[in-house]
């Protein structure tokens, strides 16, 4: 078996491997290069392998960036099977055309400012051809293997991290090796710890955390003073979040405020369309997480959903007090903009933000305390007070990939950290030599290995 660095080497994004045996080419994960410019030009760069040859592709989970570049892949002639969990099809279905119309408009954008380097400005994919992919996805059932041609076999095991999750692992010529994927965290309320890492002869392992360790503050108690004050000064709380995860987690928190009788007397909006739909598809999944599916309508029905963009207009122009969660979570785009252009100047309010802010994005320019932002080409004064909601990760710290680890039933003859900056898989390394006595690399772009069964 030989296996392929082609992505999410040395950075964290870009999640692409390939896994050849037995006269098949598999690709696990197909993600896109995200963050600043010189990640998102790669995605522009021809695709390392030539897609009409793959036989297969198969995803840990639905984050775009590790199934982004799908639509792409399957324009370039990759016409095969994509295995995924049900519940990671369902999002697929939702995410990557969300992707595909992003990158629609801000090509159209592009035409008619004048700037791109694609003449004239050219997607990476259109919305009909995400469409077109989409029926390429295959959903397989958790831990039950799954046979492909020559004898290949595939299994998802559960990650947590996000909605669908999965740990993967692919035997094959006498060989197994395991893709952590994303993992979550060991205490996740929503859908619990990932699923001891099985048996395998070599393991990838992300590293987004690797030398981290997240910090052990409730953030429901700080939501809990934060919504207290916005009643008492009758103020608007807006929280950019993520539609995928981030949303939920956060209707959980308030739902096990209200159970405990600490949740003030406070609307609540969901404001993403997006956001909507893939709470819905908690309920559609309740195996996929601990909630099972009469407590997931009770959590989720704790919050109105906004529909309409009419509807969205009349909350930025209502007063307090109320609660806004609305996308984008880096507030790079999405409803959550007009809200930040409505109530960011009203130095009552509260601007919640929820996680980490790459470089460059607004959520990044609100965190480090600017005193304005620009939406929609105007300059909106921010007298707003921001915050980070704190501990609301959803991969595993240093320590926690190490108490997952540890519950390998062998050691494997190897490991390979990816998927972190060069700091975070280098402490995640030496971690793994010292405290478990494994032999781990960190792989590079385009690196190849062989990989050999066990004498
Ligand atoms: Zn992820």
């Amino acid at each position: 078996m030989r296996l392929s660095f082609l992505g999410a080497a040395g950075t964290v994004t870009g999640s692409r491997y390939l896994v050849e045996a037995q006269g098949q080419r598999i690709l696990v994960d197909c993600g896109l290069f995200q963050g600043l410019k010189d990640l998102r030009l790669k995605n522009r760069e021809p695709f390392p392998v030539d897609p009409k040859s793959l036989d297969a592709v198969v995803l840990t989970h639905a984050h775009l960036d590790h199934s982004g570049y799908i639509p792409r892949l399957c324009a370039e002639g990759f016409s095969g099977p994509i295995y995924c969990t049900p519940s990671t099809l369902d999002l697929c279905r939702i995410l990557l055309l969300d992707s595909a119309s992003i990158m629609e408009e801000e090509a159209d954008h592009a035409r008619h400012h004048g700037y791109s380097r694609h003449k004239p400005p050219m997607p990476l994919y259109t919305v009909t051809e995400a469409t077109r992919s989409l029926g390429q996805l295959r959903s397989a059932s958790w831990e039950r293997p799954l046979r492909l041609p020559a004898g290949l076999e595939i299994t998802f095991r559960k990650a947590g991290h996000i909605l669908g999750a999965a740990s993967t692992h692919i035997r094959g010529a006498g060989v197994e090796i395991a893709f952590s994927g994303d993992l979550g965290r060991p205490h996740d309320p929503i859908f619990g710890p990932p699923q001891p890492p099985g048996d395998f002869d070599y393991l990838t392992v992300e590293s987004t955390y690797g030398d981290r360790k997240h910090e052990n503050v409730d953030p429901v108690e700080v939501l809990a003073e934060a919504l207290r004050d916005a009643v008492r000064k009758r103020s608007v709380v807006v929280v950019p979040a993520f539609a995928v995860g981030r949303t939920q987690m956060l209707l959980h928190q308030l739902w096990t405020l209200k159970n405990s009788g600490r949740l003030p007397p406070i609307p609540i909006y969901v404001d993403s369309p997006m956001a909507s739909d893939v709470t819905r598809l908690y309920m559609k999944h309740p195996g996929d997480h601990l909630l099972g599916g009469p407590v997931c309508r009770e959590v989720f029905s704790i919050a109105r959903y906004v529909q309409t963009t009419e509807e969205s207009k009349t909350l930025s122009a209502r007063s307090g007090p109320m609660l806004l969660i609305s996308a984008s979570g880096m507030a790079t785009g999405g409803r959550v903009l007009h809200h930040l252009k409505s109530f960011a100047p009203n130095p009552d309010n509260l601007i919640l933000l929820t996680g980490f802010q790459a470089e460059g994005t607004r959520g990044a320019r609100l965190a480090a305390g600017e005193d304005s932002i620009k939406i929609h080409g105007d300059w909106i004064p921010v007298r707003a007070a921001v915050k980070t909601l704190p501990n609301v990760s959803a991969h595993a710290d240093g320590d926690e990939m190490l108490e997952w680890l540890r519950k390998a039933p062998r050691a494997p003859r190897r490991v390979f950290i990816t998927h972190g900056e060069p700091s975070a898989s280098a402490a995640l390394r030496d971690r793994i030599e010292k405290e478990l006595g494994w032999p781990a690399t960190v792989p590079a772009q385009g690196d190849a290995v062989e990989l050999l069964p066990a004498k």
